[in-house]
C-alpha cells in the first residue's frame, strides 16, 4: 500500500526551501494518508485490518475529522472500537490474560497508523536523501541551499547516514548538514538573546528587529511546525 500512495519526490519537498524539509515532507504525508484512509480505503479490507490493529493518535484523528466525512470516521471507527471488544475485553476469568489484555490496550493507546507510516516513508525519504547527496550534484545544491532542518529531523539524518555512507562520506555529509543547522540555531539563539534583552528597561524603545516571532520559531525547530489553531501563542 505503501508504494502506491505516498510518491511525494524528496526532490519536491527540498525546492520549497520554507522551513524543514523532512517536517514539510510529514505534514504531506499526513495529508496523504489522512485522505487515503478516509476515501476509497475506508471499506479495504486490508486498511481496515490495519487500522484496527493500530489506531490512531489524537492528532491524527483530528485530522482525519477535518479531512473525511463524519460517515467515513464512523465506519473506521465502528470496527476498530469492535476489534478493542474483541481484543481487550474479550471474557476472561484468569488474572494473566486480563493483565495481557490491558497491555494490549495500553499499547494500542499509544500507536498510530498515521505516524507508523509517515515514519517508515520519511526514513526512506532520508536514505534517498543521504544517497542523492553523493550521486547527484544538483540534489546537493539544492539540500546545501536548505533554509535549515529541525532537531529531530537533523537528528535522524545524521544517523540515517551512519547506516548508508562510508566514513569519508559520512563526515562530509555530517558537516555539510550540520553547518546548515548549527547556522540556523545560532541565529535562532541570537535572535532569543535579542528578543529578551528587550525587556530591559535601558533598551526601552529600542528595535526588535528579526526577534518578535523568536519563541514561535524555536518551538518549530524543537518540535515541528504547529497545526494551525493549535496553541502557538
Ligand atoms: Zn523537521
Ligand atoms: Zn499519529
Amino acid at each position: 500500500m505503501k508504494q502506491t500512495i505516498c510518491t511525494i519526490p524528496v526532490s519536491d519537498v527540498f525546492t520549497e526551501k520554507n522551513g524543514c524539509p523532512f517536517c514539510n515532507l510529514r505534514k504531506k504525508l499526513e495529508t496523504s494518508y489522512a485522505q487515503y484512509i478516509t476515501g476509497d480505503a475506508k471499506m479495504e479490507p486490508t486498511v481496515r485490518i490495519a487500522t484496527n490493529k493500530v489506531g490512531f493518535c489524537k492528532e491524527h484523528f483530528s485530522l482525519m475529522s477535518q479531512i473525511g466525512s463524519r460517515l467515513s470516521n464512523a465506519l473506521i471507527l465502528e470496527s476498530h472500537l469492535q476489534y478493542i471488544i474483541d481484543n481487550c475485553f474479550s471474557d476472561s476469568q484468569n488474572p494473566k490474560a486480563i493483565k495481557s489484555q490491558a497491555l494490549h490496550g495500553e499499547t494500542l493507546a499509544k500507536s498510530c497508523f498515521i505516524c507508523e507510516n509517515v515514519d517508515e516513508d520519511v526514513k526512506r525519504a532520508m536514505e534517498t536523501t543521504v544517497k542523492l547527496f553523493h550521486k547527484d550534484e544538483s540534489f546537493k545544491k539544492l539540500f546545501l541551499s536548505q533554509p535549515f532542518f529541525c532537531l529531530e529531523d537533523f537528528s535522524l539524518l545524521i544517523k540515517t547516514a551512519d547506516t548508508i555512507l562510508k566514513k569519508k562520506e559520512f563526515i562530509e555529509f555530517a558537516d555539510s548538514a550540520r553547518e546548515i543547522t548549527l547556522k540556523y540555531l545560532r541565529e535562532l539563539k541570537g535572535d532569543v538573546t535579542h528578543f529578551c534583552s528587550m525587556f530591559d528597561y535601558r533598551n526601552a524603545g529600542g528595535d526588535f528587529k528579526n526577534s518578535k516571532d523568536s519563541i514561535e520559531r524555536s518551538r518549530v525547530f524543537l518540535c515541528g511546525p504547529f497545526e494551525q489553531g493549535s496553541s502557538s501563542d
